[in-house]
């Protein structure tokens, strides 16, 4: 692998020969795999990346830890990237988790399996990941030139011709276009793809922010409880103003993407049991961000509230008689204190407010009414959801390049020969686990593969 900045200057193009080659844009986790795949089928290759090196997103990926894949089986696999992942049968079966693990073993990667069957380097260090990969470019032979960015995609007789720079025109006679999405763009991934190969006709779908934190219309409540961590409470969506709200609509069992087969259309959005939290401007934590694609695309179409049901493992009764017990048996305390055996500490004052029961007041002078006014709150607090964090601080982008437009099997465009696609920039997002990135390498492997037969098969008729 060499790498540095690009020097050819357009002048220098000599288009037959260089027909030969194939121009990865963007070394995140698809291109890298792309480029080094595309190479290792004999391809010459030259790898472009914007920023001063590879890898960028997949450093801070799992927090700095790389959540590189999940062990679960294929089709709840799939069924984490919603009704898209069908676009994956094909990919996953020809190159999946064993071989991504296996390319990382022998890189020396060793892995290991945590709760939910999320996969991670052992070293816990996302760096010894790009590290291989860099490893395998070098292996194969990869051009990488860093601190270039590409400013489209140059076609000759309709078909692809190489890619604009800002330092000229670099030939190829093909282009995988791994540019990412348009999530975190300081990691280089700003969107750049979606507008050069609408240029070329391909249809961009709607991007949306997927695994995302939501903001609340009752932020000063949702500040007053800032940084407390909720972990086994159940998070409900719903499509109605939070006043509008029925508690006894709240499902036992969780539901939403990667659990029904179906989309679903009633007032239920999605609900999940687990860990979330308060933030200044509303809720994220992890059950946030898994319902907050289905969230962003509910409130497209009207309201959506939540209801947080803090006590999920009682009933609304066996909480009333809990409450009852309690407040008799500890009837001298006030009612301040009789919430501290309820509630996290930065809970109760914004409970106090919220119930307006006065905080002194013993438990055996508390009202059947104003028991009943604290139980509807651990059973259902809600807020009205005015929207999710902008994109650019999402984990993924929702939307993308349009996969009617691309062939499952190849990766390529069916607009533009020579074209091909992989990772984030194509139309599909999971759920966090390491299901994205295993579409990255997966979409990259296959593309790459593709891409070195495509021009292998253009030389030999040319
Ligand atoms: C904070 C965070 C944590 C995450 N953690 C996980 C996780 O643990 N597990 C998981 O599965 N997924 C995770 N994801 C999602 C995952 O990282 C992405 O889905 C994945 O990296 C997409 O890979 P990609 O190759 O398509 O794009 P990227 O990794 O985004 O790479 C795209 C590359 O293209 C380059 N580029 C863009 N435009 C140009 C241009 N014009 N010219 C040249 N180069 C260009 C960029 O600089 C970048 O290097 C996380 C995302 C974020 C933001």
């Amino acid at each position: 692998m060499t790498s540095g900045p690009i020097s050819t200057p357009s002048a220098s193009v000599n288009w037959k020969t260089d027909m030969g080659r194939v121009i990865v844009v963007g070394a995140g986790a698809g291109g890298m795999m792309a480029a080094g795949r595309a190479a290792e089928r004999g391809a010459k290759v030259l790898l472009i990346e914007k920023t001063d090196g590879p890898g960028k997103k997949l450093l801070i990926s799992g927090k700095g830890r790389c959540n590189l894949t999940n062990a679960r089986e294929l089709d709840g696999f799939i069924s984490m990237f919603g009704p898209n992942g069908r676009f994956l049968h094909g990919v996953f079966h020809r190159w999946f988790r064993e071989e991504l693990l296996a390319l990382l073993g022998r890189y020396g990667v060793e892995t290991k399996v945590e709760r939910g069957g999320r996969i991670f380097p052992a070293s816990d260090d996302a760096a010894d990941v790009v590290n291989a990969l860099r490893r395998y470019l070098a292996d194969q032979g990869v051009d990488l030139k860093t601190e270039v960015r590409v400013t489209g995609i140059a076609l000759r007789d309709g078909r692809v011709a190489g890619i604009r720079t800002e330092a000229g025109l670099l030939p190829a006679g093909a282009v995988i276009l791994a540019t990412g999405g348009a999530t975190w763009p300081a990691t280089g991934s700003s969107g750049d793809g979606y507008p050069m190969v609408a240029a070329l006709g391909h249809t961009v779908t709607k991007l949306r922010p997927a695994l995302v934190p939501l903001v609340v219309a009752e932020i000063e409540r949702a500040k007053s409880m800032q940084g407390v961590s909720l972990r086994n409470v159940r998070l409900t969506a719903f499509r109605l103003p939070a006043e509008r709200i029925d508690p006894a609509l709240t499902p036992a069992k969780d539901c939403g993407r990667g659990i029904d087969t179906k989309r679903r259309r009633g007032l239920v959005i999605e609900s999940r049991m687990g860990e979330m939290l308060f933030t200044h401007f509303g809720i994220g934590g992890p059950i946030t961000l898994l319902m907050s694609l289905s969230v962003v695309d509910a409130l497209a179409e009207g309201p959506v509230s939540v209801s947080i049901d803090l006590k999920p493992a009682l009933t609304a009764e066996e909480l009333r008689i809990r409450l009852q017990r309690d407040f008799d048996q500890f009837g001298k305390r006030g009612f301040r204190s009789l919430l501290a055996g309820l509630l996290p500490h930065k809970m109760i004052e914004p409970f106090v407010a919220m119930t307006g029961i006065p905080p002194e007041r013993p438990g055996h002078q508390i009202a059947a009414g104003e028991r009943e006014r604290l139980l509807s709150l651990l059973k259902s607090l809600r807020f009205n959801i005015t929207g999710p964090l902008p994109l650019s601080s999402a984990i993924v982008t929702a939307g993308g390049v349009s996969l009617k437009e691309v062939d499952p099997r190849t990766m390529a465009s069916q607009i533009v020969d020579g074209l091909f696609f992989c990772g984030e920039v194509l139309d599909l997002d999971a759920d966090t686990g390491g299901y994205n990135l295993q579409a990255a390498f997966s979409t990259g492997y296959v593309a790459g593969e593709e891409a070195a037969s495509f021009v292998q098969d253009f030389a030999e008729k040319s």
